[in-house]
């Protein structure tokens, strides 16, 4: 079956118990057993709910892989993966990786002895040179946050299956509509579910799928032992939101490009970052691995001040962290997204003060233009 067959139709099926066609919510803590020493398919919800596991069970399908989990956030997927690594063990992580994950390697796995180093990975030389005997993960976002930049996703899966190290890679931006790491060679991929996949900002939550059943069993035994959750609720807001991911992705996707398009032939506006114009940098490998060019859209005003104001001056995004929902949001990542990283850091993954990051929405994309041009010109006068 299709994408849009299964996103529908795989894991949350109809309730063979009432015919109910949206999958119950169970709010339970804990199941009855006949004996002591009788385990039914569940006993703590802890380990295992019946709303969840449909919303496992449908990532799991949709991003191919033998097994899905549900977190109470995309940086408890994250973490909760992290803790397959041992003190002495090494990491390589794209420079630009997202703020939360960054701060999360850097001051907490940290001190743990696990150690991360962080490159530039549109160069896989400098991935292949950060590698080190104690080396046993590589991380990557691909396209990345906030300037889109593009990894070989199919090069980095061959490089750490050559090196016998476990791969990784945040779907976040893409979803497994437009992009299935799983298929190119990676091992595990990681969501933060609060953005396109629950796509109406009324959640939190995170996703991790596993290709290899061992590695699997690794993650359901920390998801587990570690009890970073999804709640039944949210499970289902969760799978609910996903059965319109391939519509709604359709709809940002084509605003984007408009917008892209629109925001590169304006004077104020230095520079647009979006897979899909024609020169964008690794365009063609995002060509290769991905089916679309996703819906954000970022962009360098002329200066800080202009920046701010524009950000200031629109009306119909709101301004705010997070992305992938409904309603565009725009954000500056200098002083949201990236503040936590260290300056340094910052300047390296081209985070100054004249980007923004356009979240871009299911508004009709002339409106959003028109706003951002009233934001524009208001300023120029
Ligand atoms: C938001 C985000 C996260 C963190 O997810 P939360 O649900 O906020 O914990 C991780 N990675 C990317 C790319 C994100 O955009």
């Amino acid at each position: 079956m299709k994408f849009g067959t299964r996103i529908l139709h795989t894991g949350n099926e109809i309730d063979p118990a009432t015919g109910a066609v949206s999958v119950p919510i169970y709010q339970v803590s804990t199941f009855k057993q006949e004996r002591a020493d009788a385990f039914g398919p569940y006993d703590y919800a802890r380990s295992g709910n019946p709303t969840r596991d449909a919303l496992e069970a449908t990532i799991a399908s949709l991003e191919g892989g033998v097994r899905g989990f549900a977190f109470s956030s995309g940086m408890a997927a994250i973490s909760s993966v992290f803790l397959i690594f041992s003190p002495g063990d090494h990491l390589v992580v794209c420079e630009d990786v997202y703020g939360g994950t960054h701060r999360v390697l850097t001051r907490l796995f940290s001190r743990l002895g696990i150690e991360a180093s962080f490159v530039d990975f549109t160069d896989l030389s400098k991935v292949e040179a950060a590698l080190r005997d104690n080396t046993r993960a590589i991380f990557a976002e691909s396209p990345s946050n906030p300037l889109l930049k593009i990894t070989d996703l199919q090069a980095v899966a061959a490089l750490s299956r050559e090196r016998g190290l476990i791969s990784i890679v945040d779907n976040t931006f893409m979803t497994p509509y437009l992009q299935r790491p799983l298929a190119l060679g990676i091992d595990i991929v990681v969501h933060s579910a609060t953005k396109y996949l629950g796509g109406h900002s009324d959640l939190i939550a995170g996703l991790a799928v596993a290709a290899d059943p061992r590695i699997a069993e690794q993650i359901r035994f920390i998801q587990n032992s570690f009890g970073a959750v999804l709640g039944p609720q949210d499970s289902w807001l969760l799978l609910r939101g996903m059965k319109t991911l391939k519509a709604r992705m359709d709809l940002h996707q084509s605003g984007a490009g408009k917008l892209a398009a629109w925001l590169a032939g304006r004077e104020e506006v230095k520079k647009v970052y979006f897979p899909g114009l024609p020169d964008h940098p690794g365009r063609e490998i995002h060509e290769k691995q991905a089916e679309g060019p996703g819906g954000i859209v970022s962009f360098r005003m002329k200066d800080e001040k202009t920046a701010r104001m524009l950000m200031e001056k629109v009306k119909l995004p709101a301004l705010a962290v997070s992305l992938g929902a409904v309603e565009s949001i725009i954000s500056y990542p200098l002083t949201m997204s990236h503040a936590s990283m260290h300056p340094d850091h910052r300047l390296r993954a081209g985070v100054t003060g004249e980007l923004i990051r356009l979240s871009v929405g299911l508004e009709d994309p002339d409106d959003l233009i028109e706003d951002l041009s009233q934001a524009m010109i208001e300023y120029g006068r």
